[in-house]
């Protein structure tokens, strides 16, 4: 039986993680479980999970968590202070971690797991994009194992070899990340400038937070993935490609020196790479429906659109001008995306956002969490004003 803490348990790949844990009781135990604000799914969960902890943000919904609990005759204890997450996440009783708290947010709990030599699951790229050297040190100094969880990155994983030295040593030539292209693929320039919130979360293939879902429209997830597969799989920037591929089901392939090219495949359900980064090397039932070629119209390819899409060009300059460029390109798209969501700036304002960000913060090397965290609370109070 492995004890796992859910970071971002009320999101939509902490309700898949329920979902998949749902099937496997007798595997895994959930420890504990966190939220932000949702504390009505978050009672949900702790009646039905019975976690040693929950951990919700605000206090005063603390409050009201503890006392309805009581009325359940629970046990789960509540936390509240930001210290907690970090106290949860390198908690000795815990073996596993899911990190699937949005944003820059998931730093903390990531590393404080990365040092205390966890199971990682990590969805949240955000932690990996900003932090970079910082986590993957934590990462080697704690022995920790970082699984991918993101669908890209779970497919790349699984067509690697399960441990290998380096992608050279392993004959690998390139990885290829495929983008679904978002629900404005084929959506002009004009009429983009134009484009709702309402409009960018409904994503054509997946089911997924807000935040992520218009990153997934402006194509800075893709941006962010690549970033995150550059420290995930150790690559060089020139190994590391984006296609279009409208219908999400290859979710990303591995080309070899010899030829071959090795690519995952699914149904978009975010529950096959959880399960994956649950149960790997080893399968486990996830629950997910099964892909039938017969159905299958056709699988497309297509380069992404750079002039329409500017925030993936500005992710992959960010790369290459590496130190804490990343950092600065996730806090002001982090910003730009909530002023967005709130209807308060337009589609074409948040390349704009992280491009003044960018011409106002140099790249410089960060070392440390605490220099991180301030250089992200910098960026943010820049782009709020
Ligand atoms: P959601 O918005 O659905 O869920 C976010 C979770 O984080 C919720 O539990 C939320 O709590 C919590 N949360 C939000 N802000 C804070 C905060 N400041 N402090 C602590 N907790 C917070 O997001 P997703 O599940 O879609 O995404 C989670 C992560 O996984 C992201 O990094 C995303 O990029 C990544 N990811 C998601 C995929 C998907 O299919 N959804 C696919 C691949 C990666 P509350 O509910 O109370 O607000």
């Amino acid at each position: 039986m492995q004890k796992i803490a859910i970071f971002g348990s009320t999101g939509s790949i902490g309700t898949s993680t329920l979902d998949v844990i749902r099937l496997h009781k007798d595997a895994y135990q959930v420890f504990a479980l966190t939220a932000y604000r949702n504390c009505k799914l978050l009672l949900e969960q702790c009646i039905e999970f019975k976690p040693s902890y929950a951990y919700i943000e605000d206090s005063r919904l603390a409050k009201e968590l503890t006392h309805q609990l009581s009325c359940h005759n629970s046990k789960t204890q509540v936390l509240s202070s930001i210290e907690d997450l970090g106290y949860l996440a390198s908690h000795p009783e815990v073996d596993i971690i899911m990190s699937a708290i949005v944003g820059s947010a998931g730093l903390i709990p990531t590393y404080q797991a990365a040092l205390s030599g966890k199971r990682i699951l990590l969805a949240n790229k955000e932690s990996l994009v900003a932090g970079g050297s910082i986590i993957t040190d934590a990462v080697k100094k704690g022995k920790a194992k970082l699984i991918p969880v993101d669908s890209e990155h779970s497919a790349i994983f699984q067509a690697l070899p399960f441990e290998y030295e380096s992608l050279a040593s392993s004959g690998v030539n390139k990885i290829i990340l495929t983008a679904s292209g978002g629900p404005f693929l084929n959506t002009s320039y004009q009429e983009l400038k134009s484009v709702t919130a309402k409009e960018a979360i409904k994503h054509p293939n997946w089911s997924m937070g807000h935040k992520i879902s218009v990153d997934s429209a402006t194509l800075m997830n893709k941006g962010l993935e690549v970033i995150e597969a550059y420290w995930l799989f150790n690559a060089k920037l020139d190994q590391l490609e984006v296609v279009v591929h409208p219908q999400s089901i290859i979710h990303s392939m591995v080309e070899y020196i010899d030829g071959s090219i090795l690519a995952q495949l699914g149904t978009p359900d975010m529950k096959t790479p959880i399960a994956y980064a649950l149960s790997a090397p080893n399968r486990i039932y996830s629950g997910s429906d099964k892909l039938n070629f017969l159905t299958l119209k056709e699988l497309t390819f297509k380069a992404p659109d750079l002039a329409r899409f500017p925030c993936l060009g500005l992710a992959l300059e960010g790369l290459k001008l590496g130190g804490s460029m990343p950092a600065v390109i996730n806090a002001s798209n982090e910003v730009a995306v909530a002023k967005f969501l709130k209807d308060e700036i337009g589609f074409y304002d948040i390349p704009k956002m992280i491009e003044s960000a960018m011409n106002k913060f140099a790249s410089i090397n960060v070392n440390d969490l605490d220099s991180l965290l301030n250089l992200d609370k910098e960026t943010r109070a820049f782009c709020q004003n």
